[in-house]
């Protein structure tokens, strides 16, 4: 690494040492040429995809949205929050791990398939055959939306009548 005041490439490292968490290196090196210190801080990095949906535009991963998904495909089913927390961070982890900077919003899709698959059955088929004939989880959840929506309006009316 190159010396930040002369310049020169030949620097030393004299003394390294992780932090207590763990997740960091510190390293203390010294200029071979003007003799100075500095130091520096190696930490892995770790950044999640951008979601690229299927018009094109990317967006931020949101752990908010997804879990909408996940809620809207559980709707009355006997799943526990916990379950919902878990396979969020299954996918989280797992998108961490890919190293990519993009993933499609169709391979979001199908890991959110895959993870209701192992919760619940019911879900599974409510996200899965909704969900394959639309671009992304935005559309699935609000066609979900608007089906709930006109489930309410079909029984006021039956009820007015
Ligand atoms: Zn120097």
């Amino acid at each position: 690494m190159k010396c930040p005041f002369c310049g020169a490439v030949d620097t030393q490292v004299i003394d390294s040492r992780v932090n207590d968490e763990g997740d960091s290196i510190r390293r203390r090196r010294k200029c071979g040429v003007c003799d100075k210190r500095f130091t520096t801080y190696e930490t892995a990095e770790l950044h999640l995809p951008q979601v690229v949906k299927q018009n094109g535009t990317r967006e931020e991963f949101n752990r908010n949205k997804l879990r909408v998904s996940f809620t809207r495909a559980l709707h009355k089913r006997p799943v526990p929050t916990e379950y919902v927390d878990n396979a969020l961070n299954h996918i989280t982890q797992k998108m961490l791990s890919m190293g990519e900077r993009e993933i499609p919003a169709r391979d979001l899709g199908e890991m959110v398939m895959h993870e209701l698959k192992l919760m619940d059955k019911v879900a599974y088929i409510r996200f899965a055959s909704v969900y394959r004939s639309f671009s992304d989880v935005d559309d699935f959840n609000m066609v979900i939306r608007d089906l709930d929506k006109q489930a309410k309006s079909r029984k006021r009316r039956v009820t007015d009548d």
